[in-house]
């Protein structure tokens, strides 16, 4: 068997357009673009690309995008400073803070500074505990994105066996929220898990989250299982001081035995941004109180 390929760069180009249409019907309700605010502090260059990334996007979607950029000294008061006024300010519907922040911060209180209905990355405790109890709120980008692809590829989930291999508070444990409320019996694997491979191996749905490369094999995936790399990993390419992005998954090995799989590049990342595109516009729908059209 040769797994099916799952796109996730062209359906993320669909939501992304789908969004367009959105932002400009909410521009003729409300009079105002929607609005995101990115705050980078530092000059991480992975987080400089991807705030630039974020900003085109936002634009490219009809909305207005509002960047901060602080220096990497900024006080932690001053950096709360900035996100109090991003809560005040009408014009912002959602408030990302590029992840991580220099050692001097803290970043679960800057989180916890921002307005949850503002919160459009979905980290702050009250849109984990919403989405932990089902109630609206916002759900972190990268996981609802690896749920699109999930549902777009096999329709119902409910009753499939899903094993998600990472616990983290922005992809491992939303994933497995999601899809417990899809009605999945659902296995978290982590670092101290026990014979992962045949823990994966009875999985119809693998999320893998890890942050190792090629680390998941095809002899540990069950055939006919549906697979989600998450992972993006930067290792040495083919070419001597080249260098090549892979996922947690080897590839090759789990395609000859899954029915379908997201590669690397081009399957879950391109959905986190056109997610966030999507979160920040509910954000102003519900901000105005207006009713946003599925
Ligand atoms: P974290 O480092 O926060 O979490 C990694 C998780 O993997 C932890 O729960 C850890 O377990 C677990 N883990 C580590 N080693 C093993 C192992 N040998 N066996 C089983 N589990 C293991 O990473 P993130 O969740 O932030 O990200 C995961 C991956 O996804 C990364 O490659 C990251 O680059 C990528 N990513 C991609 C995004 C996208 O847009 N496509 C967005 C966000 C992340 P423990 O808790 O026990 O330490």
């Amino acid at each position: 068997m040769t797994a099916a390929v799952i796109d996730g760069k062209a359906f993320a180009a669909t939501l992304r357009a789908r969004v367009g249409d959105l932002a400009a019907a909410f521009e003729a309700k409300a009079g105002r673009k929607a609005g995101l605010a990115v705050v980078l502090v530092g000059e991480d260059p992975a987080s400089q690309v991807y705030v630039r990334s974020k900003g085109k996007s936002t634009v490219e979607a009809g909305m207005n995008s509002f960047e901060y950029k602080l220096p990497a000294d900024t006080a932690e008061a001053d950096l709360l400073a900035t996100v109090d006024q991003l809560n005040a300010d009408p014009a912002v519907d959602g408030i990302l803070v590029q992840l991580p922040l220099p050692k001097h911060i803290d970043e679960q209180k800057v989180i916890a500074a921002i307005n949850p209905d503002k919160d459009v990355d979905g980290f702050h405790v009250t849109n984990a505990g919403r989405l932990a109890v089902g109630q609206p709120g916002f759900v972190p980008c990268t996981p609802l994105g690896c749920l699109m692809l999930l549902k777009d590829r096999l329709g119902d989930l409910s009753g499939l066996d899903a094993v998600v291999i990472g616990r983290s508070n922005i992809v491992g444990k939303p994933m497995a929220q999601l899809l417990i409320a899809e009605s999945c019996t659902v296995t978290v694997a982590h670092s101290r898990t026990k014979d992962l491979a045949q823990v994966v191996k009875r999985a119809d749905i693998v999320v893998a989250a890890v942050g190792r490369a090629e680390m998941v094999k095809g002899d540990w995936i069950k055939p006919g299982a549906t697979v989600i790399d998450v992972g993006i990993n930067r290792v040495a390419g083919a070419e001597a001081g080249k260098t090549k992005l892979v996922g947690d998954v080897d590839y090759d090995s789990a395609a000859a035995v899954a029915s379908a799989i997201t590669p690397v590049p081009g399957g879950v990342g391109p959905m986190t941004i056109a997610v966030l595109l999507r979160n920040t516009l509910v954000a102003a729908y519900r901000n105005e109180g207006l009713e946003l059209a599925a």
